[in-house]
């Protein structure tokens, strides 16, 4: 088993291994096999109050630090990442299932948010405005926030933890991770790294287990000055009616109901690239996931046929057999609801081009799968499936396609395909979306803001604003001069 191998929370530099099995533990699963990894200490009320103490004490240094020194251990534990690429993907591919080849390129998508902002914190530049007073001067500065909770998914087990974690530390604040129940083990890896980068202790703490309690100290406490969640939007809202009372500042990304649209100028061969990129990336359990196809009604058999072709050569399998695109869905819950809205697609006259089942692996595996005919009553039209089916809709006109696109509460990605220059701004501006891929099905990258609008959520990751999420100004008048 893996070096990184750790079985409990993470406080103030200390680790906490479970002990045997039992009612303080649970068990971390492979979806791929269904079988025990290990067993994990659960942690709760009493683990979270702790860790957040621990920052609270380690937050007065390390503000201290210069930026320098602290990007330097911020980019030093992105190094150290990339030197043990191999087993955190083998250690990922194990608890989350996605294919091996996934996990090494999100090892390297994470480690880039830690090069990124270890940078950045050193220009996190005030500004001196002019007085309108002659004996006074302005000055602003921008300071670390203090401690910070962060809430991850198990999608991406380490990206969604290092994308807060990167700009969080080279700010200067500490911080009390909850990472998924489901993924915990990457989670515990990192902050091994972490330590071995020169992070003292307190400043990164982990503490996995029960969601609930660790989630209601965690917005309860007023020392807890941020909130950053990933993860559905109905656990952000939640999440946000709870840090009310201590007025949190938030980062919430949420859910998203991804449409991609393909003009009848469209280049196929590239819609299929990004179709598939975008579509069945993690099997389908990303929210940045198509979720809706829209294709216009002079490309629609051509696209539909040629996606088809593409679908039907994904291998599925375990994610650590070499040759596998398709990796397992993460659990019987995720299984059911793809299930769903196939059924409820095929009720309301969607059609099946290849998959629409189970697959024959059996456990959590899908087949991946093209419907088409899909219609605006049916479920995959409002919720993310998060899974792999890609389901088409028809349209005849531009004006109709950014319409149907822009009929979700949901704004975080939105993907289109045109050579009309024209069109390529036109849509682009309509879409009320946070981000938009132009013909492109992959747009995440640490150097650009990665976030939603409307019920997708609030803030930006990534890029020379996400570090304004963990900074507050404070603005200084300096008078009788
Ligand atoms: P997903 O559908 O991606 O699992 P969730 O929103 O359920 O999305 O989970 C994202 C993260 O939120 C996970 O770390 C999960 O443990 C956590 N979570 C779920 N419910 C709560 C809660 N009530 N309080 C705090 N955290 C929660």
């Amino acid at each position: 088993m893996s070096e990184f191998l750790r079985t409990g929370h993470y406080i103030d530099g200390e680790w906490h291994s479970a002990k045997g099995q039992g009612d303080g533990t649970y068990a971390v699963l492979n979806p791929a096999t269904g079988e025990v990894i290990t067993q994990v200490a659960k942690g709760g009320a009493a683990e979270t109050a702790q860790a957040i103490a621990a920052a609270e004490r380690a937050f007065p240094a390390w503000r201290k630090l210069t930026a320098k020194e602290r990007g330097a251990r911020v980019k030093r534990w992105g190094e150290l990442m990339l030197e043990h690429r191999e087993a955190l993907a083998e250690l990922m591919v194990r608890e989350q299932g996605k294919p091996l080849a996934e996990a090494r390129g999100e090892v390297g998508y994470a480690a880039s948010f830690l090069e990124w902002f270890a940078e950045e914190a050193k220009r996190m530049y005030g500004d001196v405005i002019p007085s309108p007073r002659p004996d006074s001067k302005i000055v602003v500065t921008r300071e670390p926030i203090g401690v910070v909770a962060a809430i991850t998914p198990w999608n991406f087990p380490l990206a969604m933890i290092t994308r807060k974690a990167g700009p969080a530390l080279a700010a200067g604040c500490t911080m009390v991770l909850k990472p998924s129940e489901e993924t915990p083990l990457s989670a515990f890896a990192l902050a091994v790294l972490a330590e071995q980068a020169g992070i003292p202790a307190g400043v990164f703490n982990v503490v996995s287990g029960d969601a609930v309690a660790i989630g209601n100290v965690l917005t309860s406490s007023s020392v807890v000055r941020k909130l950053s969640f990933t993860g559905s939007t109905r656990v952000g809202k939640l999440l946000a009616k709870q840090s009310a009372d201590t007025l949190k500042k938030l980062s919430l990304e949420l859910g998203g109901n991804a449409p991609f649209i393909v003009f009848d100028d469209a280049d196929i061969d590239a819609a299929v690239q990004g179709a598939i990129a975008s579509k069945f990336r993690n099997t389908g359990q990303t929210c940045v996931c198509v979720n809706r196809f829209y294709v216009q009604d002079g490309i629609y058999d051509a696209f539909m046929q040629a996606l088809t072709v593409a679908v039907k050569k994904m291998r599925v399998g375990n994610g650590l057999e070499g040759d596998t695109e398709q990796g397992p869905l993460i659990n019987e819950a995720a299984l059911t609801k793809v299930e769903l809205h196939v059924e409820d697609a095929l009720k309301k006259g969607a059609q099946v081009l290849t998959g629409g089942k189970r697959h024959a692996l059996g456990g959590t595996f899908y087949e991946p799968t093209v419907l088409v005919n899909a219609s605006r009553s049916m479920l995959l039209a409002d919720e993310e499936t998060f899974g792999p089916v890609a389901a088409a809709f028809r349209f005849k006109t531009e004006e109709e396609a950014i319409a149907a696109a822009n009929d979700t509460p949901f704004g975080l990605s939105a993907y289109f395909y045109t050579r009309d220059l024209g069109r390529a701004w036109r849509v682009a501006e309509a879409l009320e979306s946070g981000m938009v891929g132009i013909n492109e099905g992959i747009i995440s990258t640490e150097v650009a803001p990665f976030g939603g609008v409307k019920e997708s959520g609030l803030g930006r990751e990534g890029s020379k604003y996400g570090l304004d999420e963990y900074v507050e100004l404070k603005y200084m008048m300096m008078g009788g001069l």
